[in-house]
């Protein structure tokens, strides 16, 4: 960052010279709009972007943290929210809100449930069973409002095992959560097995539809064979379904839906004595941009069933195409039997680091998205894929092959810094460094700005030298236990 600005321009600068600027500084952004990413941006085409964002525009700078004083946007908000309900087969009585995102969605439910249990039974330290599959805002929503998250084992196909969680139920029990599907599997939850423990221990079901929400439902309306997983499941107490996802509206939207207000209430805040007035709002924010909650509206109604049907079947369509011909490679494999179009791959050759066939496609200019638990790279499937199925195809291919004839890649590059990090048992020490790696990134010149190749050695190489150190030390320990 050479020529970092680091105060105001003493005249304001002139609009085409600022936007050209602007332009400049997205060298090295993903390039998801050549379909090169896996994750990150939903693109349903370029006309259905220019709706949205007209639609944005108009509602720039309403505010809808005062739903009275914008009329508009409490009807936007109320019709997302029913046609969602519709859409997942709540009756007259589903109600919610539309949040800025998943994350705000579960962080809510998660604040919902614990209230509810702290009135009605007065439960003090409250725990939420999560599949080890959960996404990881449940764990910052454990976090920011102090519930204890117990972790339910996955069975052999990535679902989570009813069984297990039936066992970890105690009285301090609060909230069974489901996934449909979840992020690092792209599996669906036996939501119907959980439905019926729910009813049987008196206990809320939150199902994360986030990304499935607003694309299972066409899947099922194309014949596909779509576990239930919404509210015609009974014990389903509420669902998240993100419209900035596989709804293809702005980024910012999300919605939050309870079976009734017997739960909805407990999200609500209101407060009576403040100075400003007396105060309430139903989710995290204050103000709430008025363009994101219009462009959702809009995205919804500008695509319609026959849209949303459509990119579904063409979504569906590319994963099928993607998944066989990645089982197609012998040195890999998907792992599971992914529901939807998400989906995670691996090796299945010693020869062949996953790690390094990723470094060799990002070479290749894709970006590709790791994962630990196990190694595997991950991939959300866009309709835009489908332009480029075959390309990645081919470039997977040559990049094993590449791997299998240097297996010494997986000693260099982001591999080895991956691999490392995912083998070193003292994840508190990888937490510091990561801690660290944030405050340089935050901090007042702005770090390295992203987890670059160097940053990541740098992680790698001081948690490699602390490991060398007590790997010796917990050998003795060990062998002193057995
Ligand atoms: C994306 C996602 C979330 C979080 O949503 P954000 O919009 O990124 O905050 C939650 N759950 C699942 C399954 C997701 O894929």
């Amino acid at each position: 960052m050479a020529s970092e600005i680091i105060t105001l321009p003493k005249i304001g600068l002139e609009k085409e010279t600022l936007l050209a600027q602007m332009q400049s500084y997205r060298g090295d952004d993903v390039p998801w709009h050549e379909n090169k990413a896996w994750s990150l941006v939903y693109h349903a085409s370029d006309e259905h972007t220019e709706l949205i964002k007209a639609a944005y525009n108009l509602f720039f700078s309403e505010n809808a943290l005062n739903p009275m004083a914008f009329k508009s946007l409490k009807r936007f908000e109320h019709e997302v929210v029913r046609i969602t309900a519709h859409l997942l087969n709540g009756d007259k009585n589903v109600v919610g809100t539309m949040t800025a995102g998943g994350t705000e969605s579960l962080l809510l439910a998660v604040k919902t449930y614990r209230d509810m249990a702290r009135q009605t039974r007065k439960i003090k330290h409250p725990e939420m069973i999560l599949p080890e599959s959960a996404h990881v805002a449940f764990l910052k929503a454990a976090e920011y409002f102090d519930v204890k998250p117990v972790f339910a084992p996955l069975d052999d196909g990535f679902r989570v095992d009813v069984a297990a969680v039936q066992k970890l139920i105690t009285k301090n029990t609060i909230l069974l959560v489901g996934s449909a599907p979840n992020y690092p599997f792209g599996t669906i939850d036996p939501i119907e097995d959980l439905g019926q423990l729910a009813m049987r221990y008196k206990l809320p079901l939150h199902v994360d539809a986030c990304l499935g929400g607003f694309l299972l439902p066409f899947f099922e309306k194309l014949g596909q064979p779509v576990p239930l997983f919404d509210f015609r499941v009974l014990g389903v107490t509420s669902i998240s379904a993100d419209v900035h996802k596989y709804g293809y509206a702005a980024k910012g939207a999300s919605t939050l839906l309870y079976k009734s207000m017997d739960y909805l209430k407990y999200q609500f805040f209101v407060s009576t004595e403040w100075s400003g007035g007396v105060f309430a709002s139903a989710g995290l924010l204050g103000t709430r941009p008025g363009g994101a909650i219009a462009a959702a509206w809009a995205s919804l109604m500008g695509m319609g069933e026959s849209g949303y049907l459509s990119l579904a079947e063409k979504t569906l369509a590319t994963t099928k195409k993607l998944m066989d011909g990645i089982n197609a490679i012998p040195e890999l494999e998907i792992l599971g039997q992914p529901d939807m179009s998400v989906f995670t791959y691996r090796s299945v050759h010693p020869d062949v680091n996953i790690l390094a066939v990723a470094d060799r496609l990002e070479a290749r200019g894709w970006h590709i998205d790791r994962q630990q638990k196990p190694e595997s790279l991950h991939a959300m499937v866009n309709p835009g894929h489908a332009e480029i199925a075959d390309v990645f195809l081919a470039d997977l291919r040559d990049a094993v092959d590449y791997v299998k004839a240097h297996p010494k890649m997986a000693t260099s590059g982001t591999a080895a810094t991956y691999g490392m990090i995912a083998k070193i048992p003292f994840r508190g020490m990888i937490r510091e460094n990561v801690l660290q790696m944030m405050m340089d990134m935050y901090g007042p010149d702005g770090g390295t700005l992203n987890l670059d190749a160097e940053a990541q050695g740098g992680i790698a190489a001081k948690a490699g030298l602390w490991y060398l150190k007590w790997k010796n030390r917990l050998e003795r320990w060990r062998q002193r236990r057995r």
